[in-house]
């Protein structure tokens, strides 16, 4: 048996699944995962000694690719101190001036420890900012583990074949409306009967965890419009986006001003991070300041805040976004120049360095599309790809991501490795 699947067994016994997050377990492709040794730039290196071209860059985290010197030195600087204190340290002051820099709508910043931490703690502000209980969640947005928010999630939730999470009381579910993406007459309708008992709105402006959509024109423009009218917070989730699209986020990119953002994975530069912000007025509802109680042991660790300095540096020096639009319009065009020569019904929606790969006769607008697209061809083409050397995400509901460091010869390879996978479906 191969060096992974001697791991995987050990691991089965131990870790439910095998894995400490689902979509690691490959249980929506078929077949066991690979367990990495280490990692640099574009490539990972398994334990069975194959090197692997990584289209999911830690899920998002590694926009410069793998152990980028800059942030391994940063992380090793701060290591020499200590590395954790329980007090403040200048640390969280570096970083927070990048973040507070880098996002438009951003006054003020609070770190946390992940993603889902900070969607969590977005929500806890906006109801107790507003006095209000009721948020309004998009079907097929992700915004982590958040009970409330585990409701027809996508991602990993949606991988299971079930959108919903067990243990989550109907009581917290009842909380949130749930309204399609890209659909403003829906959103209209909703506003119009309880508008001024909704808290917030959450969205991952570019929903990227069933996949990639992209908002049709005006419909965030709506969003923020109906919230503003109704005394409502808008919520960004812009864990997946945010330093990836622009260096603030989507927010930057269509000029629309969220009132709450959330923050995470190249925040940290690759060790665990995340962090929410908006306006002075609404950050000081938080303790110590205000009403709203929110804290963490580990918040503001010197390590992680000194990678993501380093990697949101990184980005200031590189600014590398007209190159990430390039290498993704490539691969999109190199993919559907194949599917047009064999009549295949693929979509390839791409924004920068984000794409994904749907199979169906229509651009996919909506979950609904999502879900009525066949998910077969994908994971054909992800065991062909892995065989070949070119790792993409083990879930047909999950983004591909290409960073900095995936050279041209990446791309061509990965172009023709893909493209033999789909001549044979
Ligand atoms: C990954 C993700 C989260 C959750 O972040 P974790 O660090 O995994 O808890 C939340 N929202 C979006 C949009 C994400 O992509």
């Amino acid at each position: 048996m191969n060096v992974s699947g001697d791991y995987f067994q050990r691991a089965e016994q131990l870790l439910p699944g095998g894995v400490n997050s689902p979509v690691r377990a490959f249980r929506s492709v078929g077949g066991t995962p690979f367990f990495t040794k280490s990692a640099k730039g574009s490539r990972l290196r398994t334990v069975d000694g194959k090197d692997l071209i990584d289209y999911v860059c830690t899920y998002g985290p590694a926009v410069h690719g793998h152990n980028p010197e800059p942030v391994r030195r940063a992380i090793a600087g701060a290591l020499e101190d200590g590395t954790s204190f329980g007090t403040p340290t200048p640390h969280e002051v570096a970083l927070a001036e990048r973040v507070v820099d880098m996002v438009p709508s951003l006054e003020k910043v609070r770190f946390c420890n992940s993603g889902t931490e900070a969607t969590m703690s977005t929500l806890r502000l906006a109801r107790g900012h507003t006095g209000r209980d009721a948020v309004v969640k998009f079907t097929g947005c992700y915004h982590g583990h958040v009970d409330s928010l585990l409701v027809k999630a996508g991602s990993g939730a949606l991988t299971q074949g079930n959108p919903d999470s067990a243990g989550v009381p109907a009581a917290f579910a009842s909380t949130t409306h749930l309204l399609p993406y890209n659909d403003p007459e829906a959103a209209n309708a909703l506003f119009s009967e309880k508008g001024e008992e909704i808290a917030a709105v959450i969205i991952e402006p570019y929903p990227a965890n069933c996949g990639l959509l992209l908002p049709e024109p005006g419909f965030l423009e709506t969003l923020r419009r109906l919230c503003s009218r109704n005394g409502t917070l808008l919520i960004f989730d812009e864990v997946m986006t945010g330093f990836r699209l622009a260096p603030g986020g989507v927010q930057e990119l269509t000029g629309i001003t969220p009132d709450l953002t959330a923050m995470g994975k190249i925040i940290g530069g690759g060790l665990p991070v995340g962090a929410f912000g908006g306006s002075r007025e609404i950050m000081d509802t938080l303790a110590p300041l205000g009403p709203v109680y929110q804290a963490g042991t580990l918040s503001g660790n010197p390590l992680a805040m000194a990678a993501g300095t380093a990697a949101l540096d990184l980005l200031r020096e590189l600014d590398p976004y007209a190159d990430l639009e390039h290498k993704g319009a490539f691969l999109q065009e190199g993919l559907l120049a194949v599917a047009r020569q064999k009549g295949l019904p693929l979509q390839v929606p791409q924004a920068g360095s984000m794409f994904s790969l749907f199979f169906a006769d229509e651009p996919v607008r909506s979950f609904d599309d999502v879900l009525a697209s066949d998910t077969d061809p994908f994971k054909k083409i992800f065991h062909h790809a892995l065989e070949n050397g070119v790792f993409l995400p083990p879930s047909p509901f999950e983004t591909c991501f290409i960073s900095t460091a995936h050279t041209e010869a990446d791309l061509e390879r990965t172009v023709a490795v893909l493209g033999d996978a789909l001549r044979q479906l």
